[in-house]
């Protein structure tokens, strides 16, 4: 049998801890690398649908998880400008009857937090901060990444396989020739978080709340056990040509100080008033690649590709991370079939999971238009939203993806 895979990885983000995790409890000796000085995460809120809360459940983390979670009862789907509430998907028990697992809200650095915390506890993985690959090479039976610290020292590390995790503007994919740059959507990301006691009581909310304008929408839903309330707008848009290198930076806001802020305070009913109450904004520009299109846009030889960094995607799903958690899962169990030689292990992981992300990336994508309908298409998803409510809302082929809670327990 083969020797445990020596595995780098480069990024730790929620993917590239993920990955760390699974793939160490699967046998793997593992080095992260990770270009920040500390771990963390910006933004904010995420969502988890039970696809990756099984997953989450099945390393273990579910206890941890408890602490820092809310609980959505409910996915609510509104007008933004009439305040018509269109359709109700339950949430809550529902979720967890029908697919095994329940719907989550979490602030990302909890989760992140949550993840790290695991890894250090297990023991297996060396973590390095403040280290950034600049350069992969491989060879026949191993893989080369050049690394450089803040201080401009470089370092090379050698291993028997990489796993690229360091996001949308990835330098291990960028080392794949004839890869095109991530571009600019068209669609900008305003976020917020607020405490529920400093809102009116009107604006507290437990549930998941999509608001659908003309070519802009916006989602709030709890985090911290319900305490605090994440808002998530997104308007179309040129870039703001003043804010400079915001593709990987999020830009601080003033509060209203235009785009979404001032859209908002002219809409009806609560989101006018929730204009009011949020203190701070921050700004993002959403960037992205076409839908991957075949196994070889997540893995080449050595080197295989995860998260953001292999099939980053519009947030119009709330799939992102969760995608990352389901690869990660998927590699480990791939890398776990000692008897395959190692580049075709990875082949298979990728060859497992291309078509699933394409197709989270594609209905992403296609929920831009429709979250942001006007004129007749609008009527159309009106009166379908009307009509079926939660059967519509709900997706079977995303969230019940992947192996029963008791299959992935016994991996
Ligand atoms: C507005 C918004 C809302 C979202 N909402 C949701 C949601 O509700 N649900 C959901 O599942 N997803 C959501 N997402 C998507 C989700 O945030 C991402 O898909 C997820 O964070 C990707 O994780 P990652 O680890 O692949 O990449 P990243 O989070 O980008 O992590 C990459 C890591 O690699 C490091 N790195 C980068 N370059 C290097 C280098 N050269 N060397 C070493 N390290 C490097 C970075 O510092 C970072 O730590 C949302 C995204 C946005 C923008």
């Amino acid at each position: 049998m083969a020797h445990p895979p020596d595995l780098l990885v480069a990024g730790g983000g929620i993917g590239g801890l993920s990955a760390a995790l699974a793939c160490a409890q699967a046998g793997a000796h593992i080095r992260l690398f990770e270009q920040a000085d500390a771990f963390g995460e910006v933004g904010a809120g995420i969502q988890l649908g039970p696809n990756a809360v099984r997953v989450l459940q099945a390393w273990g983390l579910g206890a941890a998880l408890d602490g820092v979670v809310a609980r959505p009862k409910a996915l609510q789907v509104m007008r933004a400008d009439s305040g018509e509430r269109l359709a109700t998907l339950p949430l809550g028990a529902a979720m967890q009857d029908r697919y095994g697992a329940p719907y989550l809200t979490i602030h990302r650095a909890d989760l992140h937090a949550v993840l790290l915390a695991a890894v250090q506890a297990q023991g297996a993985t060396a973590l390095r901060t403040g280290c950034a690959v600049h350069a992969v090479a491989q060879t026949s039976g191993a893989v080369q990444m050049q690394l450089a610290d803040a201080a401009g020292q470089g370092l090379t590390v050698e291993g028997d396989a990489l796993v690229g995790a360091d996001g949308l503007w990835s330098r291990v994919r960028g080392a794949w020739a004839g890869d095109a740059a991530a571009r600019y959507s068209g669609h900008l990301a305003w976020r917020a978080l607020v405490r529920q006691a400093d809102l009116p009581a009107a604006l507290r909310s437990q549930d998941v709340t999509v608001w659908l304008g003309e070519r802009l929408h916006l989602v709030h839903y709890p985090v911290r056990g319900g305490e605090w309330l994440n808002i998530a707008g997104f308007v179309e848009g040129p870039r703001p040509p003043d804010i400079a290198n915001w593709d990987i930076a999020p830009a601080d806001l003033p509060a209203r100080a235009g785009g979404l802020p001032a859209a908002l305070r002219d809409a009806a009913g609560p989101l006018g008033a929730l204009s009011e109450a949020v203190p701070h904004w921050r700004l993002w520009a959403l960037c992205g690649r076409a839908p991957v299109s075949g196994a070889d846009a997540l893995v080449q030889g050595r080197v295989a590709l995860l998260g953001d960094a292999a099939h980053p995607m519009l947030p119009y799903l709330a799939q992102g991370a969760g995608m990352a958690i389901e690869d990660a899962a998927e590699l480990a169990s791939s890398l776990a079939m000692n008897d395959m030689e190692l580049p075709l292990r990875l082949r298979r992981y990728a060859l497992n999971r291309w078509q699933r992300v394409a197709r989270v990336q594609r209905r992403s994508l296609r929920n831009g238009g429709i979250f942001h309908a006007s004129g007749p298409l609008r009527v159309a998803r009106d009166l379908s939203l009307r009509l079926l409510g939660a059967r519509l809302l709900d997706m079977p082929w995303l969230y019940g993806h992947g192996p029963a809670p008791e299959v992935l327990s016994n991996q």
